[in-house]
């Protein structure tokens, strides 16, 4: 299966259950629009390099559609559909009044300089400009984008299209971002674990955890956790992973990174090196996948250890792998709630811009908690009264409110 095969299984899967229908189910595996362009920059050289954009919109039934921008080399089109339909479940989830969409280029960014990467953002806002807007599609940053290449997107399109803040989110505050946004995924993933582990009667605090990816989000969900006294025994990137079984010092590796430095440099006493699939079957309380899709496979659902995977990246389980976990027992909080604080804290910053207000960070960080809060309750009522898995009953609420509304609109 590749990764919109993924996704549509359990759309399929909880579309059968509410008895939806194959009229509705068919509707809502479609997606609205795909467009595909072509960006090309000329480098640093004089040579010019040609890349493949997307920005694909699933659905938008209940609000303008809104969705990251990723760069990365394997990009292709079924990851973008994958991840385009992933954002419409997630903003039903947390029930706020948006579609799903999502984009990127099919590039390395560090093997591009800055100005490079600057042209790159630049061209493909110019030949996505009419299909993205406030009222229409909001970008936001996602694996390789950060505040400042949603920066760009947002004078690039002000150039085409008169000022507008609010086509874009994740910009940096001193441009109309909000306060809170960076650190909104990773903070929220640990306030979805705080409310799990004291469900079932633990806590955050001194639970061991694993996490993999040490990007934004890996990096706000240590912090978040370190904080509230767990005990992060082991985390990594693409250069692979580190361990300390008394725990890391997350704010020293936060430092540590800064300046593009990879985990495999880290040295201290008592840290040892370790790989990526080690990582994912370490023996933790909770796992937190948080990097790239499709990492827990069959083999490895077999040899993880963790009670509970909070699934911070997006996709990060393969359905055998899923399967598996439900058999041994092992709860999966998934991607559609477990990582849905960015996209709240997005919601809020478009909301700011649309109004030309600023919140403080006490106040975005109470409505996060009261928004997380409150889809987490809806989520957790359902798994213990129809006794389901965490990621059906999440389907279930959210295909139930996009079938609603597209049926109220009409297709
Ligand atoms: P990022 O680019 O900031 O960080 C990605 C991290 O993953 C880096 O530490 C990188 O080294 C690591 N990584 C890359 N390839 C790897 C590999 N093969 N093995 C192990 N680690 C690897 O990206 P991010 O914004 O933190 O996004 C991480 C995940 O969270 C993605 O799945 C993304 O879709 C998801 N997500 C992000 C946001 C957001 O607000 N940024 C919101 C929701 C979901």
């Amino acid at each position: 299966m590749n990764a919109f095969e993924a996704t549509n299984h359990y759309i399929s899967k909880a579309s059968r259950m509410m008895k939806l229908g194959p009229r509705v189910e068919r509707l809502l595996l479609s997606l609205e629009a795909e467009h595909h362009v072509t960006v090309p920059i000329e480098r640093d050289n004089g040579e010019l390099a040609v890349f493949s954009g997307y920005r694909f919109q699933h659905n938008s039934a209940r609000g303008p559609t809104k969705g990251g921008l990723r760069f990365h080399p394997s990009l292709d089109a079924d990851d973008v559909r994958a991840l385009a339909t992933l954002m419409t479940w997630k903003t039903a989830v947390v029930n706020i009044p948006f579609g799903g969409a999502k984009g990127g280029v099919a590039c390395e960014p560090s093997l591009l300089s800055q100005g490079e990467l600057e042209r790159v953002t630049r061209k493909f806002v110019e030949r996505i400009s009419q299909e993205i807007g406030p009222q229409r599609d909001i970008p936001a940053p996602d694996v390789n984008t950060n505040a400042q290449v949603m920066a760009w997107i947002m004078d690039q399109y002000s150039r085409l299209h008169g000022f507008s803040p609010a086509v874009v989110t994740g910009k940096p505050i001193e441009l109309h971002g909000s306060e809170g946004r960076e650190a909104a995924t990773g903070y929220g993933v640990v306030c979805i674990t705080e409310n799990f582990l004291q469900d079932a009667a633990g806590s955050l605090k001194d639970a061991t955890v694993a996490i993999q990816g040490f990007g934004n989000v890996g990096q706000f969900a240590a912090l978040a956790a370190y904080e509230r006294g767990a005990k992060i025994v082991a985390v990594s990137d693409v250069s692979g992973g580190i361990a300390a079984k008394d725990g890391l010092h997350i704010p020293s590796l936060v430092e540590f990174t800064r300046g593009r430095r990879l985990l495999a440099q880290y040295e201290a006493d008592g840290v040892s090196r370790i790989t990526n699939d080690a990582l994912l079957c370490w023996d933790v309380d909770v796992l937190i996948p948080a990097a790239l899709g499709g990492v827990l496979t069959r083999e490895a659902a077999r040899e993880v250890r963790a009670r509970v995977i909070v699934e911070a990246a997006n996709a990060p389980t393969v359905p055998e792998a899923d399967e598996i976990f439900e058999k041994r027992g092992i709860t999966v909080i998934p991607d559609v709630l477990a990582n849905a604080g960015g996209v709240t804290v997005s919601y809020f910053e478009w909301t700011q811009n649309l109004q030309c207000l600023h919140w403080t960070e006490d106040e975005v960080n109470r409505r996060l908690r009261h928004t997380l809060g409150t889809a987490y309750a809806t989520i957790r009522d359902l798994v213990q009264s129809r006794k389901l898995g965490w990621r059906t009953a999440a389907y279930i609420v959210a295909l139930g409110r996009v079938a609603k509304a597209a049926m109220l609109r009409g297709v």
